[in-house]
């Protein structure tokens, strides 16, 4: 069984960016807005600032009440499009539930769209279009990892679990975009079992703890685990001093002595997004020094 292994690779990654970074003399910055006091947001947002900062990406952050209205969202927006040394935008998601958040998304500067949820961002990848726009980080990640590993997806039956805007929908194009196979299943599929069966490689993005076990492989085929889900190790659920640990999707023991490879969780997918998402805040900053 091969260990994909997301974390060594992010490094690569990493490593060749700051070295991009330092030969060319770049300033590249990325502007974080986080919205309101969630855990989770504010773990990814610390994670990936200090990735920023280790290679030399330079933060703006901007932190707004969980009640703050639309328009006053979009007005930080455009302050950092209009912001030179601001060349990536993140919004942490999710926002709020009274923002409209595809609205939100769509008024970052396509050219500062580093996170790739623009509609226009999204319509590119669509259509396969050999643009600059950038594509959503998590299943560019994912696709970096086959890359580098060399799994080919051409003709593959591929199995996709989830579909949200995020991961399962834009991973879903760039797969077909590479010829493989694609079947999205999701939480109304019937029979998931009789998809993934018959899949030659499966990428798992639903968020369910250990959906899925051996019973639902053919051997030797290829898992991509994108779920990150915390669970409690111990049952006590009132005790203070309670532990969780991180799980994806895939029962990993169960499953190892069937795949031919396999993404651990942590260190496969989770490092590769925030690479990713470095890698387009330089090749932005790249862009924005040619037209100046
Ligand atoms: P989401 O809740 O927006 O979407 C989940 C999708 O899974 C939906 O399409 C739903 O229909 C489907 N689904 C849910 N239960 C299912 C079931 N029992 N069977 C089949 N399909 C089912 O979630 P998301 O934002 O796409 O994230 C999915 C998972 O990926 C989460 O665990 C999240 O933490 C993780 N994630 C990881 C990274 C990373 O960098 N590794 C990035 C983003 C999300």
């Amino acid at each position: 069984m091969l260990l994909i292994d997301g974390k060594t690779v992010s490094n690569k990654i990493k490593l060749e960016l700051e070295e991009i970074i330092k030969k060319d003399n770049l300033t590249p910055g990325l502007g974080i807005i986080l919205i309101g006091d969630r855990e989770d947001s504010k773990v990814y947002v610390n994670m990936k600032k200090k990735a920023c900062s280790k290679i030399g990406i330079r933060n703006i952050d901007v932190k707004l009440d969980v009640d703050v209205r639309e328009d006053s969202l979009i007005k930080e927006v455009i302050r950092m499009n209009e912001n030179d040394n601001i060349h990536g935008i993140l919004i942490q998601l999710p926002l709020p539930k009274h923002i409209n958040t595809q609205n939100v998304l769509s008024k970052v500067s396509i050219k500062k769209d580093v996170d790739g949820f623009h509609s226009c961002s999204m319509g590119n990848l669509a259509l396969n279009t050999d643009s600059k726009y950038f594509a959503p980080c998590t299943p560019e990640g994912c696709m970096e990892l086959l890359r580098r590993y060399k799994i080919n997806v051409e003709g593959k039956n591929v199995v996709v679990i989830g579909k949200s805007n995020i991961v399962g929908m834009p991973l879903s194009l760039m797969l077909m975009n590479k010829d493989a196979t694609v079947t999205v299943c999701h939480i109304k599929t019937k029979n998931l079992k009789m998809h993934t069966k018959n899949a030659d490689i499966i990428f798992c993005a639903c968020g369910v703890p250990n959906l899925i076990n051996k019973e639902y492989l053919k051997q030797d085929v290829v898992i991509i685990d994108i779920g990150i889900n915390k669970i409690p190790i111990n049952e006590q659920h009132d005790c203070k001093d309670k532990k969780y640990k991180i799980v994806g999707d895939v029962d990993f023991e169960d499953v190892k002595e069937i795949v031919s490879a396999i993404t651990p969780v942590p260190g496969g997918v989770g490092p590769m997004t925030i690479a990713t998402l470095l890698k387009h805040t330089v090749e932005a900053c790249i862009e924005a020094n040619k037209e100046n």
